[in-house]
């Protein structure tokens, strides 16, 4: 009999985890940690890149209509009185008379204190941008503002990115980068944070056409997630109320996936129409148009948004990764990521740290590291280091044991699976390479052999 039952995720497995092994820190953690702030570890850091790197190759490297930019977080403090961010970037927010606790009035059910049922004040607007000073001299006139999105810095490149990409209309700029908010409720890990990143899409289109990328840029960005292995019963689409809108969007449908705390927002695609665009020309006085080539008339595009968010993105395929099962009367923890997305997708584990043995297990280890994100590990019994490539979502493992001094054999051990096949270690690369593009391992050279661990 077991003791352990294999679980759903929740919240706090994947928190305890995440810090563990090596995901994500609370930031400043021996400080005591800073509200809202998380730190991605040697583990994390590599799963968010692969994250932002799979959405740049959909997004850019594999589409002619498409270009990249990195635009500065400081930006000239008019962007944000043109794009509505100082009047309108704001959210409700009540105190309670009594615990004196903060919410946003738009989250609560009731009109009383969620922590102690008290009374609550009248809401009051209260901005979500981040103040700070440019120069030596703290005031007024040299407020700047740590960018809320990334999008701002996309509009007023508009005419840089057209006239030196010499794109034509429908075209898109993308750009990954840092968001600051300083919400008033945070929470749930990493999904609401007062530092984030996004992946933004601004996508121009002539005027009357933007209906049809509306519902064109729905569907890539689903499939997007659907492509990374995200299950299809934890994604779905949720249009926006008129009352919901934010203040530059005429239509807004969210990409919400299945969080353990409930549905919630994982991406938001807008339909800003020209609102942004014709902004930037009225306080810039500089003209940000296209000239249609049919009219011969300048026209201002309309803009389709697909915006995400990389550190919800990360939460949404941790959880969907994560997986408890019993083998052998003991539970087994993993992450089932997408090959594209695995932090380490190698690890070289020697079966013992005799000196012959250690030679040839870190000779290969020196010849998979410059292709792959690679491991080296020969501490404690074999078993116990298969489960902790399993909770790093490891696809897979090469074991070098003695009998591959004699025949110059490896063992391969797929993850999910746990299947292992032998292969000459001179194949090694080729194969792993094959097998992470996508190719079925277990297809077997003649006379090749198939066992599960344990057996
Ligand atoms: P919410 O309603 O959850 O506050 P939002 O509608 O304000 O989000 P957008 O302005 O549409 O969010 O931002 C686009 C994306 O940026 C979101 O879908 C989300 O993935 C990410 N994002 C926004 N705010 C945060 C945050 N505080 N922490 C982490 N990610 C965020």
């Amino acid at each position: 009999m077991t003791e352990n039952k294999p679980g759903k995720v929740t919240m706090e497995k994947l928190v305890s985890l995440c810090q563990r092994r090596g995901f994500i820190f609370p930031s400043s953690d021996i400080y005591g940690g800073l509200s809202a702030c998380w730190d991605y570890g040697p583990v994390g850091v590599e799963l968010k890149r692969n994250v932002k790197e799979s959405w740049w190759r959909a997004s850019v490297q594999e589409r002619d209509d498409m270009v990249g930019l990195d635009t500065s977080i400081l930006m000239n403090p008019r962007v944000w009185e043109a794009s509505g961010h100082v009047t309108q970037f704001s959210d409700p927010l009540v105190e309670c008379k009594d615990c004196h606790q903060r919410w946003r009035a738009d989250d609560l059910k009731e009109n009383k204190c969620p922590a102690c049922g008290g009374e609550l004040t009248d809401p009051q607007q209260f901005n979500l941008m981040f103040k700070t000073f440019m120069g030596p001299v703290e005031e007024a006139a040299n407020v700047v503002y740590l960018r809320p999105e990334t999008a701002q810095g996309i509009f007023v490149n508009f005419q840089n990115a057209l006239n030196t990409s010499r794109k034509r209309l429908p075209f898109g700029v993308a750009q990954i980068g840092k968001a600051f908010r300083n919400e008033i409720t945070t929470g749930n890990f990493i999904f609401r944070s007062r530092e984030f990143e996004q992946m933004e899409i601004e996508y121009f289109v002539k005027p009357g056409t933007d209906d049809k990328w509306f519902d064109y840029w729905v569907e890539e960005r689903l499939n997007w997630y659907y492509g990374l292995g995200i299950k299809k019963e934890n994604l779905r689409l949720r249009e926006h109320g008129k009352d919901e809108l934010a203040h530059y969007s005429q239509k807004c449908f969210d990409i919400e996936y299945n969080f353990p705390m409930g549905w919630a927002e994982l991406e938001g695609v807008a339909n800003r129409g020209d609102f942004d665009l014709k902004q930037h020309m009225e306080y810039s006085g500089k003209g940000l148009t296209y000239l249609d080539e049919e009219s011969k008339e300048h026209v201002v595009p309309y803009v389709i948004e697909p915006s995400a968010g990389v550190d919800r993105s990360v939460l949404a395929l941790l959880c969907d990764a994560y997986d408890e099962e019993i083998v052998n009367d003991e539970l087994r923890v993993l992450f089932h990521f997408h090959t594209d997305l695995a932090p380490i997708k190698v690890a070289v584990l020697p079966l013992s740290r005799k000196e012959n043995l250690s030679a040839l297990a870190k000779d290969v280890y020196a010849d998979l590291r410059p292709y792959f994100m690679t491991q080296y590990d020969d501490t404690q019994a074999i078993g116990r280091r298969y489960r902790r490539q399993d909770e790093l979502g490891t696809p897979y493992c090469v074991t070098i044991d003695f009998q591959s001094l004699e025949d110059k054999m490896a063992t391969i051990r797929e993850r999910d699976t746990m299947n292992q096949i032998r292969v000459s270690v001179a194949a090694l690369k080729d194969t792993l390479q094959a097998k992470l593009a996508g190719e079925d391992l277990f297809v077997l050279p003649e006379g090749g052999v198939i066992w599960k661990e344990g057996d």
